[in-house]
């Protein structure tokens, strides 16, 4: 078989096993697989991915997190969250011969379904009109299956795979966690490459943004004025931080230097989550509301830190300060929800060169015409624990579909196959095939 006929095989081969790998995807998200911190509920589908591999000769590493040495002393590691039966899991697969090795990475946990209603229940998989619908189909049990059934098309069409291929599924990444991802660095594999199937809609993003949750929280002067006391209003004073978190959105377009991976892309961003002010178990309100608080999620590009970019906002509050009058008698407390997720690149050298002009050649084979060129993500993912704390550089791939974290969440089940194609390529050409001119 030369490399040409290969493709048509590994075509033909997606056609007649589109069914199967549906299946798949599917059966991962029945599988509830639910983060809630501190804890999590991923060991039923991580026991699941495990024997799937096993069944397809893997050899596979199960283990808790708390086996894993020098985990807990780790500057990157979140002190907060409990690994109580929630184990990582590995499979390697191929390794006949002396070729590079690739590993796909992904996070077995998903948020919780939300409080809005499904067209089709979230855990139920439900295929309707070429999307494949629930929790993590998107994000990212569909990038993940595909990961799974590139390595079992190689494996039916007997190809031999020179280099290792593994696939790492993770638990906590969701809610700030990256721990687990921390633990698959720190216990190995560290292949020569790292594909993260999160949802990218078939953009290849050699770089992702960072990004924080932090909550600012406002006392104020409650009651009713019978005196003409001076009363502060919490809900006032949260309303005039909120809008200098959206001047502060604004200030940071203006002089944040672009990064050349995103100058074509999203750009860092500020949302505001939630605001909260007064009793909100009562209706009627009977006075200014004592307490305010907001959440907000900031992003970063490569080489900001958490505590630079709130030093970076305690600055323009104070410069702005004159333009925000509660603001200067009711003063913000800000501390940070969850761990700052550092935005990250892959390495600039080389193999990452090569590698990228790799991807772009097997997603021509893949796709029949050339990729979209690579470019920044718009999002926060766990690659920065490759990038920053392994020698593996990581970039993010993955498959396309909709309404991430929110209800009908779905997978497009063309692109899942397309990616099928475009993976089983990547690890071909990556890998190399053992008898060298036989492929
Ligand atoms: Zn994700």
């Amino acid at each position: 078989m030369n490399r040409e006929e290969l493709s048509l095989a590994i075509n033909q081969w997606m056609k007649d096993n589109g069914t199967e790998a549906i299946a798949l995807a599917s059966k991962l998200v029945q599988i509830e697989s639910v983060n809630h911190p501190p804890t999590g509920h991923e060991a039923e589908y991580q026991l699941y991915f495990a024997e799937w591999m096993r069944a397809q000769n893997a050899e596979v590493d199960l283990y808790d997190l708390a086996d894993v040495p020098g985990l807990r002393e780790h500057t990157a590691y979140m002190s907060t969250r409990n690994y109580d039966n929630r184990p990582n899991v590995v499979g390697k697969f191929f390794g006949a011969g002396a070729g590079r090795s690739l590993m796909f990475s992904g996070h077995a946990d998903t948020v919780y379904e939300g409080t809005e209603a499904w067209t089709h229940p979230p855990f139920s998989g439900t295929v309707d009109s070429g999307k494949l619908y629930g929790r993590g189909s998107y994000d990212m049990k569909g990038g993940m299956a595909a990961a799974l059934m590139a390595v079992k098309c190689l494996q039916d069409l007997n190809i031999p795979i020179a280099g290792n291929v593994y696939v790492e599924s993770v638990v906590d990444e969701e809610h700030g966690g990256a721990n687990g991802t921390l633990a698959g660095r720190l216990r190995g594999p560290n292949p020569d490459m790292a594909i993260i199937p999160e949802p990218s809609n078939m953009r290849v993003y050699p770089a992702h943004l960072g990004g924080g949750i932090w909550k600012a929280t406002f006392t104020g002067r409650s009651g009713i004025a019978f005196a003409g006391e001076e009363l502060i209003s919490a809900l006032e004073a949260t309303i005039e931080f909120a809008n200098l978190l959206r001047a502060y959105n604004d200030y940071r377009h203006e002089t944040l230097e672009i990064p050349s991976w995103w100058q074509d892309g999203r750009k860092a961003e500020i949302n505001l989550l939630t605001l909260f002010s007064g009793d909100v178990s009562r209706e009627l309100q009977e006075k200014l509301p004592q307490t305010g608080e907001i959440n907000f999620w900031i992003e970063g590009y490569p080489g900001m830190t958490g505590e630079g970019i709130i030093a970076d906002l305690w600055a323009f509050y104070e410069a702005q300060l004159p333009k925000y009058p509660l603001l200067q008698k009711c003063k913000p407390q800000i501390k940070p929800l969850i761990r700052y997720l550092s935005a990250s690149e892959m390495k600039n050298d080389d193999n990452t060169a090569k590698f990228l002009e790799l991807i772009a050649n097997s997603g021509a084979k893949a796709l029949g015409q050339s990729p979209e060129p690579p470019t920044g993500s718009p999002f926060a993912c766990d690659g920065f624990m490759f990038n920053l704390y392994s020698d593996t550089p990581a970039l993010v791939l993955g498959p396309s579909g909709g309404n991430a974290h929110g209800a009908d969440e779905f997978l497009d089940i063309a692109s899942y196959e397309a990616l099928i194609r475009w993976y089983a390529e990547i690890i071909v050409d990556w890998c190399g095939v053992s008898g060298d001119g036989e492929v």
